[in-house]
């Protein structure tokens, strides 16, 4: 990153920096250190007599909100017509990103091809619906990553898709708030395997809005939030068996071990929400607690 001093000197401004994960704070640290040779102690660094405090400070959802959204009459019964739209499957394998390279969206559909190749998957019992939200339409890479997306869906569809039954349905289109309540309630298998990002609010969303505590969730280990929803089946987006395993692995669970993991990381979200969020901020500042 060729302006990475000025960023850094820019962040120094401020007297606590937030990061999503323990590591990127400490690599903060370090920087300030390695590149504009500052002191530090601990996670504090001294800049021209005033202390910047660096931090973990992970971010997350509205969970009750979201809860209440799922529950929804509406919602519920647009996601029982969205299964039945797509022909009543086994299962529903759901992915919602941003078009951007770092998602692994092609790394998902391409798991998803050699699984039907392979025969472990069949199309008619499986199917799997991409929401790919337009993102950065200008710049050449994401015009270059939509071409290949959109090739890739085209030929699973192409290969395996019969009439009326596509293997994808592909969606390169932005949804409403209960639009994508009644998606993550219609899914029976979340796939969200970024090559990076620093939280990934879609795996939270997902698993906040399974009233039925049923349903399961393919994180990559390198999403921030595979930190926390450690009963996610996590995988490496980089090896692509692996990838292959964990959704083999959450399409055969049994519905008592998915409730299980679910109803953990629900748990967790009920505490760690987006209010706990700013909170930990004000604590750490020692602003008052108004609440
Ligand atoms: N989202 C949305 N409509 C869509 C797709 C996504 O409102 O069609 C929202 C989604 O609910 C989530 C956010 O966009 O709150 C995406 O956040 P995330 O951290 O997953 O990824 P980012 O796009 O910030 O990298």
């Amino acid at each position: 990153m060729p302006f990475r001093a000025e960023i850094l000197r820019g962040l120094l401004g401020a007297d606590l920096v937030g990061f999503q994960q323990r590591l990127a704070a400490q690599n903060f640290v370090r920087l300030a250190r390695h590149l504009l040779g500052l002191r530090y102690e601990g996670q504090s660094i001294q800049v021209d007599g005033r202390k910047v405090k660096a931090g973990a400070f992970p971010i997350s959802i509205d969970t009750a909100e979201m809860e209440k959204q799922a529950a929804d009459a509406a919602v519920q019964a647009r996601a029982k017509q969205i299964r039945a739209e797509l022909g009543d499957p086994k299962t529903i394998i759901l992915g919602v990103d941003r078009l951007d390279y770092t998602k692994g969206i092609e790394l998902r559909l391409k798991a998803f091809r050699e699984l039907l190749s392979d025969g472990k998957l069949k199309v008619g019992d499986a199917v799997m619906v991409q929401v790919a939200t337009p993102s950065r339409e200008r710049v050449e890479h994401y015009q270059a990553l939509r071409v290949k997306v959109e090739r890739e869906v085209g030929r699973i569809n192409g290969e395996y898709g019969k009439v009326g039954v596509p293997a994808v349905h592909y969606l390169h289109q932005s949804y409403s708030r209960s639009e994508l309540s009644a998606l993550y309630s219609a899914a029976d298998v979340m796939m969200v395997t970024p090559l990076r990002d620093g939280m990934n609010l879609v795996a939270k969303e997902y698993v906040a809005s399974r009233a039925d505590s049923g349903g399961a969730l393919v994180l990559s280990e390198f999403a921030g939030a595979a930190t926390e929803l450690r009963q996610a089946f996590l995988c490496n987006p980089h090896d692509p068996d692996g990838v292959k395993d964990a959704l083999l692995r959450a399409v055969s669970a049994e519905p008592a071990e998915l409730k299980r993991r679910m109803r953990v990381m629900q748990r967790h979200l009920r505490t760690h929400d987006v209010a706990n969020w700013a909170r930990s901020f004000l604590n750490e500042l020692g602003v008052p607690d108004t609440k």
